[in-house]
């Protein structure tokens, strides 16, 4: 076992304090990452506000995080020592499920086990990101490739996965016309990703206020959903949505603008319900659907994608003691477009 530094929440209406955690000892399998950056995703703060359910506290959150392997265990061949390294939103699954065994771990029919809050093998509850190191099984470790800059790639392994899987799975490319619901963290990656993919893409963001960053991250078009007017133009009109807003949306006005066969993706996550009217789906035969983050393999080919195109995350680096600064502002839908903490800023 080892002392981590970290930011920790005591209680879900705490401010988070610095603290320590415990890791557990590098067994054969396992990598133990000193901890570069960590991106903080609003699903950071869903969790340890309780939104999602109930929360073992004390918590250290983060689930975007890349770092250099320090220490590997005996048996681990796919990682070494001076690696630039990444950890995602899941540290292990079953391996066995029909899903683990397709690939799709994060769909794992055992529960896989996510980065922070879950139980993990030795019974202890995983603690993220915004902490000094971590210890994690080599198969959940991916490569991040040079080409990505290091204080830019932590995003990637949540805000990066989390589009570019249901953008990959619905076929994002030329000639489809896509939209990306929400231009913050993940919904800036939507953009790039598809852009990059081919595709038209359209932000639909409450106001015009990031209409110059929208169009520079490689929007075609840019509306606000402020303004009832964007609904019936955009009638009828898009191959794909993509959903990223935190909170809940009318999903009439929005299921209104899809074309024939075409299908809403929902990757925000609010904890309220979405309610759906049927007529809605009916016209143009249209599809409801969610997605959650990306596989290990498909992660990889993620951030190999991103190297070969060029693609990085857009982000503003703040140190440890700005964290509940910094989830204010995501909270206000204040962030261009990522906030990432510099790990050596922790108290050590
Ligand atoms: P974020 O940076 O806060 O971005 C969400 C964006 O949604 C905001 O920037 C804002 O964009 C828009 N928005 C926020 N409140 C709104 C409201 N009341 N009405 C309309 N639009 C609103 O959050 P994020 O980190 O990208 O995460 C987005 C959501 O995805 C969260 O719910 C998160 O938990 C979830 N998530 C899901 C997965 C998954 O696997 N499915 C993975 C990661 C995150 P504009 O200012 O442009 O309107
Ligand atoms: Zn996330
Ligand atoms: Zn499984």
């Amino acid at each position: 076992m080892s002392v981590a530094t970290a930011y920790t929440a005591a209680a879900a209406d705490a401010p988070l304090e610095p603290g320590t955690i415990e890791r557990r000892e590098v067994g054969p399998k396992d990598v133990l990452i000193e901890i570069a950056w960590a991106g903080i995703c609003h699903s950071d703060i869903h969790t340890v506000r309780g939104e999602w359910g109930a929360v073992p506290y004390p918590l250290t959150v983060g689930h975007e995080i890349v770092g250099i392997v320090t220490e590997v265990g005996a048996e681990v061949t796919r990682h070494r020592a001076g690696d630039r390294v990444g950890v995602g939103c899941m540290v292990n699954s079953c391996r066995e499920c029909a899903n683990c065994q397709a690939g799709q771990e994060q769909y794992c029919l055992n529960g896989n086990v996510g980065t922070y809050g879950a139980r993990d093998r030795d019974g202890t509850i995983t603690q993220g990101g915004y902490s000094s190191h971590v210890v994690v099984d080599e198969d959940f470790v991916l490569r991040v490739p040079e080409a990505i800059p290091f204080e830019k790639a932590a995003p990637l392994l949540c805000a990066g996965i989390t589009t570019y899987s249901p953008l990959r799975h619905w076929g994002a490319g030329p000639g489809k016309n896509v939209a990306v619901v929400g231009l913050g963290g993940l919904g800036h990656m939507g953009v790039k990703i598809a852009h990059a993919l081919g595709a038209e893409v359209t932000v639909l963001s409450q106001s015009l206020r990031k209409k110059d960053d929208g169009l520079a991250l490689g929007a075609d078009h840019y509306y606000a959903t402020s303004d009832p007017a964007t609904f019936e133009k955009l009638a009828n009109s898009f191959d794909l949505i993509l959903n990223t807003v935190s909170a809940p949306l009318d999903t009439g006005a929005f299921l209104g603008m899809l074309a024939l066969d075409a299908t809403m993706i929902n990757v925000g996550a609010p904890p309220e319900p979405l309610p759906i009217q049927v007529f809605s789906l009916f016209n143009n035969r249209r599809s409801f659907a969610g997605s959650s983050i990306g596989g290990i393999r498909e992660t990889q080919e993620m951030l190999d994608f991103c190297a070969e195109h060029g693609i990085a995350p857009e982000v503003e680096l703040i140190a440890a003691d700005q964290i509940n600064e910094a989830w204010d502002r995501v909270l206000a839908s204040d962030v261009r477009f990522r906030f990432v903490i510099d790990s050596s800023t922790l108290p050590r």
